[in-house]
């Protein structure tokens, strides 16, 4: 049996290495790697089988052409040479015709390996096609707020979680999205370091909470700065390392702080007076305060000033300066690599762009996008008002080709749909987000069926369609090494090759590399964009609807990437709305009974279940589903594709929304 060495893709912060056991040509075993530090030898519970990924019934093993209605899923098989012919033929009509900029083409997260994603990427751009300013629906808020505070550089090391001397997880439910994270955590608990877990829906992280706090949805600001009140009543602030390190705190404590009083805090977060004083003199007394901040407080119409407030907060104890103390969003800033070699390898300057949140209204209202390409996402079921989406998707004039193992929601609407491989059969390169490591990840076995890498794909198309850049003819270990010519991170990409973990972090305190090079309580950087330069908290406008939704990963299908995996839509059960014993007895509902979600965008049915776990006022839905399972499509038909306040970003939890009885 042979044994190798790879890196899990999957969309995750861990980013763990995996060993992968082989046997006569098919994978029978996955583990995590024991010598990578943070993976420890253990995978997650959907990973450790994803052998079940790579050889599942519903894997596409051949090249698909429509025969149906757009959406319906009616194919045929055809051979890669015709698919190919087809759009490359389609492309070069459209170009001639219409120019480049008629074509969208993108590959997204659910490969993170900066090779597959990122020659994809590459070859539009050199085509000048339209360009996909990706992310929206994921993290650019929270990177925007977290640059405007921090600046472009990651947070605390995670490894370094083991050593603090209190644990905050703050909106993060770890044991879904992060959990070798938690086994830092636990390593430190061991020595009696307490627990703090602030999230509206009490999670088992939340269970597992020295002290919960089950805030109101879209009030992380607000407590934020009542716990800084609170730490400056006290005299618990750290006068000399703000001095230092901090620059506008003293406008703050001037024209903020006063107003967050622990009583207003209180009325504001819908938590008690005693557990924000208790919160705040645990965090006042600590010194190696570490902070999880999880990416749903930034989606939110006032997400960004939502995640700079609570990233101000390690500053007024000093913590960002200890090693173990501080706070962590995310770690990519820091790899200083030479994306652009392989992500835009030649092309124009300047193209279309088109925002990811907004890819209905472009496809429905802006008829001049004709050709679509996608691989590695699944915007039918993931991006906010999937009703648009489907409905530009469903255009006849539209040219679709998607690249994916799967035939998922988007691929439905496909003119061509080509089968992609998993991560397991090809190699790529790959740096974390949520840790300091990047790896090199080897093939571990060969495609299934007649799946192709996006290097192959990408590669085939670009001597198709005369793009003749190197990086187009080179091997995924040559392409690696263009990521670290004339990058800031020095590494010989030659020791990459091995397949061994690299850390890049160290155990200094957090840089700030924001203008000032300070921690930012005042950003003019901000004030120049004509936002608040100041942390604050303000109420959203008025709903329409009386109940708020919150999304939130499912343990076992915390993307839809998993779902072709039958075992892993089994343990997360049948998708379900989750509502508050009152809310549930006010409308005449009942546990297990179909429920209808609605407001003006749409309306999608649900089972019901009825459980403490969320406050009153709130409908949780875990889990992004496929629509064969939900009944009548997926949650994100009722979010609105609107902006976040910082980094044009998706408001998943600003939706509002009403529930009856099917
Ligand atoms: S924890 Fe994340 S990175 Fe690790 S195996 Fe699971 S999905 Fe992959």
């Amino acid at each position: 049996m042979a044994t190798i060495r790879t890196v899990c893709a999957h969309d995750c912060p861990d980013m763990c290495s995996l060993l992968a056991h082989v046997e006569d040509g098919r994978i029978v075993r996955i583990q995590g790697d024991p010598e990578q530090p943070f993976t420890a030898g253990f995978a997650c519970g959907k990973v450790n089988r994803d052998m079940e990924l790579v050889y599942s019934p519903e894997r596409l093993t051949t090249p698909l052409r429509r025969v149906g209605p757009k959406g319906s899923g009616a194919f045929e098989p055809i051979t890669w040479d015709a698919a190919l012919d087809e759009i490359v033929a389609r492309w070069t009509g459209l170009i001639a015709e219409s120019g480049p900029e008629t074509i969208l083409g993108y590959a997204y997260s659910a490969h993170q390996g900066l090779i597959n994603r990122g020659l994809t990427n590459g070859l539009f751009h050199a085509l000048g096609t339209s360009r996909l300013l990706g992310g929206t629906v994921c993290d650019s808020c929270a990177d925007a707020a977290w640059e405007a505070t921090v600046g472009p550089i990651g947070g605390a090391d995670p490894e370094s979680a083991s050593e603090s001397d209190l644990l905050i997880s703050w909106g993060s439910d770890l044991h879904a999205t992060n959990v070798h994270l938690w086994a830092k955590f636990e390593q430190a608990r061991k020595r009696g370091v307490k627990l703090v877990v602030i999230d509206p829906r009490r999670t088992r992280t939340a269970q597992a909470a020295d002290l919960y706090l089950p805030i109101r949805i879209g009030t992380d600001s607000a407590l934020a700065l009542g716990v800084m009140h609170i730490l400056v009543r006290d005299g618990l602030a750290d006068r000399a390392y703000l001095a230092e390190h901090a620059l506008g705190f003293d406008q703050v404590e001037r024209d903020v702080l006063p107003r967050f009083t622990p009583e207003r805090t209180a009325a504001i977060t819908g938590l008690s007076v005693a557990d924000i004083e208790r919160f705040a003199a645990m965090y006042g007394v600590a010194q190696k305060s570490f902070i999880r901040i999880g990416f749903g407080m930034s989606r939110y119409l006032h997400g960004g000033q939502n995640l700079r407030t609570v990233a101000l907060l390690p500053g007024v104890t000093g913590a960002y300066g200890r090693y173990g103390g501080g706070a962590i969003v995310a770690t990519a800033a820091s790899f200083d690599l030479n994306y652009n070699a392989v992500r835009k390898p030649s092309g124009p300057a300047t193209a279309r762009t088109v925002n990811h949140l907004k890819l209905g209204e472009a496809l429905s209202a802006d008829a001049s996008i004709r050709a679509l390409f996608i691989a590695a996402n699944n915007p039918a079921i993931t991006n906010p008002d999937t009703a648009k989406i489907r409905a530009g998707l469903s255009r006849e004039d539209l040219f679709t080709v998607v690249h994916d193992p799967f035939m998922t929601a988007t691929a439905r609407y496909a003119d061509i749909v080509l089968p992609a491989t998993t991560y397991l059969e090809t190699e790529d390169f790959y740096r974390s987000y949520g840790t300091y490591y990047m790896q090199y990840g080897q093939q571990v076995v060969e495609p299934l069926g007649q799946a192709w890498s996006n290097v192959r794909l990408t590669q085939t198309l670009a001597a198709r369609m005369g793009v003749t850049d190197p990086v187009f003819n080179m091997t995924p270990p040559d392409i690696m090494k263009e990521l670290f010519r004339g990058a800031g991170l020095k590494a010989d990409p030659e020791t990459l090759l091995n397949g061994v973990a690299v850390s890049i972090a160290g155990r200094s305190g957090q840089e700030f590399r924001t203008p000032s090079g300070k921690l930012e309580f005042y950003s003019q950087t901000l004030a120049d964009q004509g936002l608040p330069p100041m942390p604050d908290w303000a109420p959203e406008p008025a709903a329409a609807y009386p109940l708020r939704l919150l999304t939130t990963p499912g343990y076992f299908q915390s993307h839809t990437a998993f779902s072709g995996v039958a075992f892993l839509r089994q343990r997360e059960g049948v998708p379900c709305a989750v509502l508050h014993p009152e809310d549930a007895a006010s409308r005449g509902l009942t546990d297990g009974q179909a429920i209808r979600l609605k407001n003006d965008l749409g309306q999608v049915s649900l089972r019901l279940r009825v459980r403490d776990e969320v406050q009153p006022g709130v409908v949780l839905v875990p889990g992004q589903r496929p629509d064969e399972e939900a009944e009548g499509g997926t949650v994100n038909m009722l979010c609105a594709d609107g902006y976040t306040d910082m980094g044009a970003g998706a408001t998943y939890q600003s939706t509002w929304l009403e529930v009856s009885a099917v």
